[in-house]
């Protein structure tokens, strides 16, 4: 009998339940079974729990180990971390990966990208140490600490390794900041040392982003700081036809979210013209990292031929279906 999954699912604010919402009905379709833990957290839960991350979250998130998450909007001026940062940061989610992949179908300039952003998750300006200096200034500190920088660094190339893939690039301004990035740099040089068979090479993040406009399709695995991770990925993200269409996982060594790369677009929430394929996506890399390899293949599949067909490409891609009717249509080509 098929094995049932415990998992935990936070829905999120604005797109957040459509997008999620159809990755559930596609993973369940393809024939992998859950208990879906549903747990509310962000905007919605303020007004009850006067925290956008009530306890219970991170309660369900421990136990099952897995959760696939939807955008989670930190009420601005509430005074509260981003919810996305603390639940990194709670359960040291320290590899954020980001595939940048070109589908056929979408319109974009590119053809055969298929890269992989590999985002240090849990420090560098993100680690929220900031403070005001009287009204006339204000600092943020960036931290990189050389435990991090190592471990991500060797995230990257034994992701490279059983990915079979040629080449990692370790992305850093280490010209500039010569100790933060110059030790995230000297980190990655060594960690390359232990993996004679995968190509290394470093870049200077705004040349980096030259030539990912310029050339993506010659790179295959990035590493680097949490900062340059975000921007470069919704960068990249824009490559292969915007963030509808780009999936992420947060992976710690016990525990691991996986959600979109895109916020919770309050502009479009409620219409159902979300597009979910980044949401269904994430679904695909959690399956796979639940050993469910054969469904997640199919749902990967049956994306490729709906996108391929332009049947039922999503307001964002240029077309007309709405979100249910895109997911309906991967639902009949699995
Ligand atoms: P947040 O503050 O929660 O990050 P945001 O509006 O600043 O939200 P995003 O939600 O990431 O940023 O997205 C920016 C814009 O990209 C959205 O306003 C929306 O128009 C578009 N967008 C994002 N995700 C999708 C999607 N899944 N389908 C279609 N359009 C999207």
């Amino acid at each position: 009998m098929a094995k049932i999954h415990e998992i935990t699912l936070i829905p999120g604010d604005g797109i957040g339940p459509e997008v999620t919402g159809a990755a559930i009905k596609v993973i369940e379709a393809a024939g992998v079974k859950v208990n879906w833990d549903v747990v509310e957290a962000g905007a919605k839960v303020m007004d009850e729990y006067k925290t956008p991350l009530p306890d219970y979250v991170l309660e369900s998130i421990k136990k099952n180990k897995i959760a696939l998450k939807g955008p989670v909007t930190t009420p601005v001026g509430s005074g509260f971390r981003s919810v996305n940062v603390a639940l990194r940061q709670a359960f040291n989610l320290y590899a954020n990966v980001r595939p940048i992949k070109t589908y056929e179908g979408i319109p974009t300039r590119y053809e055969d990208v298929d890269l992989i952003i590999v985002r240090e998750n849990t420090e560098d300006l993100y680690a929220g140490v900031e403070h005001k200096i009287g009204d006339y200034a204000a600092e943020s500190i960036k931290i990189i600490t050389r435990e991090a920088s190592t471990r991500i660094a060797q995230f990257a190339f034994d992701m490279a390794k059983k990915q079979n893939r040629k080449k990692v690039t370790a992305v850093h301004k280490a010209n500039i900041m010569k100790f933060s990035d110059g030790l995230f740099l000297e980190c990655a040089r060594n960690v390359s040392k232990e993996y004679g068979d995968v190509e290394f090479e470093d870049m200077i993040v705004d040349a980096m982003s030259m030539k990912l406009v310029q050339n993506p399709e010659k790179y295959d695995v990035l590493v680097m700081p949490n900062l340059y991770g975000d921007i470069l990925s919704d960068m990249a993200a824009g490559l292969v036809g915007g963030l509808g269409v780009a999936p992420g996982a947060n992976i710690g060594d016990e525990i691991s979210v996986f959600e979109s790369i895109h916020g919770s677009a309050p502009d479009i929430a409620g219409k159902n013209i979300a597009n979910p394929t980044a949401a269904i996506l994430s679904g695909v890399m959690m399956l796979r990292f639940i050993g469910e390899m054969e469904a997640a293949d199919k749902i990967d599949a049956a994306i490729k031929n709906v996108l391929k067909t332009g049947k039922a490409l999503t307001v964002d891609l240029g077309g007309k279906a709405t979100t249910s009717e895109f997911t309906e249509e991967v639902i009949k080509n699995l």
